[in-house]
């Protein structure tokens, strides 16, 4: 039997990925070797990063604008490898603070130069997306912000309109909606979410923005270096990155980010409904647009009643729904693996302790 694994990252493989990445690892496509024991720089891997940066490219139809690039780490180090490559001493980053890795990405980007946080919803528990005066944003090197808030539960429908490049952390809602790419300078997912196994990021630059990149910098931090070198310049994490093919063949197969979208919200209302109708559980996120898709967050009404469900929760087979350690109450991540099953299962198991309790 499969748990029903809510876990916020790494979380749920889709079913075919999980399956075809273990048979890759024992047995690459019949070929009598494993998709880990062969050399980067074989046809073989090189066919892998090929057919995986278009997928990436066409998915989100950025082909003639940006560049994709596939490096090693993850989301923590991207806010130090963006402002290495795009901010220096003389330049101030601004970033929109909503919650705890946007926060964090400020802290990490003045290493490297001038930071100011133009607006934060911290004094309200994080609990709407904070609305930034555009004139702010003139003669910034860029505005950072996060597409969706996985600790607190919110998350931008729309983007916010700025004066300067966006630069927008995705780890929590790549692939999963539809964004106008022709406002996003930088995006970049760290793996572990909705791209494959943990180990690497996806990262997407604009044309423009990335001939705006500081000199003289250590090549393996470098984006044009890693770009012209096609993601290959040290070796890659293998098996992260052909996790993140057979990912992105998964998703063009059923419709791309249109179809994933729709059943997203599917999945995202059936939860809210249940959270709305029930009265042991509630939402703190003010307005409805603000809420994530992605991680529905949740409390119930008292301490008692969520140590209670979470025991519940452990004795029907339901994994990872505590909050994190910052938020507290309950998580649910709902990214594109997902099932409806998974979370029908839950709302069952909402309303079987409800009526219990
Ligand atoms: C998960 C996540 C990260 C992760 O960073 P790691 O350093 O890879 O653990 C960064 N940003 C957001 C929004 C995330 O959800």
């Amino acid at each position: 039997m499969r748990t029903i694994n809510f876990y916020s990252g790494p979380s749920l493989l889709p079913n075919e990925v999980r399956e075809q990445l273990a048979l890759g690892v024992i047995d690459y496509e019949g070929k009598g070797f494993s998709i880990a024991e062969i050399s980067h720089r074989s046809q073989t891997f090189l066919s892998i990063l090929e057919e995986l940066t278009h997928l990436v490219k066409t998915l989100l139809q950025i082909e003639q604008t940006h560049e994709v690039v596939f490096v090693q780490g993850g989301g923590r180090q991207l806010f130090a490898q963006i402002p290495m490559n795009f901010l220096n001493t003389t330049e101030t980053a601004g970033f929109i603070d909503t919650g705890y890795w946007a926060h964090k990405a400020m802290q990490y980007a003045s290493y490297y130069g001038n930071t100011i946080c133009l607006a934060t919803s911290k004094n309200e528990g994080y609990n709407h997306i904070p609305t930034v005066d555009k004139e702010k944003t003139k003669g910034l090197k860029y505005v950072g912000i996060t597409s969706n808030n996985t600790v607190f539960g919110t998350q931008y429908k729309t983007l916010p309109k700025v004066f300067c490049p966006l630069v927008v952390d995705m780890s929590s809602d790549i692939f999963s909606i539809t964004r106008n790419w022709n406002e996003i300078d930088l995006a970049f997912a760290c793996a572990q979410k909705n791209v494959g196994v943990a180990g690497m990021s996806v990262v997407i630059i604009k044309k423009e923005f990335l001939a705006t990149q500081q000199k003289n910098l250590v090549p393996v931090f470098s984006f044009q270096n890693l770009i012209e070198k096609k993601s290959n310049d040290y070796t890659p994490p293998v098996l992260s990155i052909y996790s993140a093919l057979l990912t992105m063949r998964w998703l063009k197969n059923l419709g791309g980010i249109t179809a994933i979208e729709q059943y997203n919200a599917q999945k995202a209302q059936l939860l809210y409904t249940a959270i709305e109708e029930s009265t042991l559980f509630l939402s703190l996120i003010e307005k409805k647009e603000d809420r994530s898709v992605m991680n529905v967050c949740f409390y119930g009404a008292n301490n008692k009643i969520e140590q209670d469900f979470l025991q519940f929760c452990e004795h029907h087979h339901i994994m990872g729904i505590k909050g994190h350690q910052e938020a507290l109450g309950f998580r649910a991540s709902l990214y594109n693996a997902q099932t409806l099953d998974n979370v029908l299962a839950l709302t069952h198991a909402m309303n079987t302790f409800e009526e219990k309790y």
